[in-house]
């Protein structure tokens, strides 16, 4: 697929802005590998998606090198005020949609992509990590501070705004690929 079709696809999807994404701009810091270490999301050593089930630094870039295409994917929600946790869930839970269809659509079509996300891998309701290998080790998704990056400048450096003002919640996540 060409980048102006997954384009098409993402906001027909419905994701509210998308970006071209250009891998090279891709720099994985060991500082967010170690903020994961800290678990404040709970799921550190917890999931084949996130460290360090999900590989080294280094497997990372090896993995993302083998793409030479990407787009970011946003979902923008607005909240009735800045503690509207309702309505920062439903963005969540939307972007989460718009992600998972996205990611079924362009694997159908596409032989290899890389499907980063906002959050873990939710494919399984248990995750098998550590006793048993992963399901679906071709289809689980990684968030992308799991692969050491950091969203907002990953934004910046592809000129997609990470902000957009008060009362609204921003949810990014991207996809590489391989143009065909
Ligand atoms: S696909 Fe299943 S087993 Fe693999 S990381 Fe995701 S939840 Fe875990």
């Amino acid at each position: 697929m060409k980048d102006q079709e997954i384009t098409q696809l993402a906001m027909d999807i419905g994701f509210t802005h998308t970006a071209p994404l250009d891998p090279k701009t891709l720099t994985l810091k060991p500082e967010v590998r170690q903020m994961c270490e800290t678990n404040s999301c709970g799921q550190f050593a917890k999931r084949w998606s996130c460290p360090p089930g999900c590989g080294s630094l280094e497997q990372c870039r090896e993995r993302i090198a083998q793409f030479n295409r990407g787009i970011l994917v946003q979902t923008v929600g607005t909240l009735e005020d800045e503690l509207d946790g309702e309505g920062m869930m439903d963005t969540e839970r939307l972007h989460k949609e718009h992600f998972l269809k996205m990611n079924e659509l362009l694997r159908n079509r596409q032989a290899d992509v890389l499907a980063l996300g906002a959050g873990c891998c939710t494919l399984c309701k248990t995750c098998t990590y550590p006793e048993a290998e992963c399901r679906f080790p071709e289809k689980r998704i990684s968030s992308m501070e799991a692969y050491g990056l950091v969203v907002l400048e990953v934004c910046k450096a592809n000129n997609l705004p990470y902000y957009y003002g008060k009362c609204t919640i921003s949810y990014t996540s991207c996809f590489l690929y391989n143009e065909f």
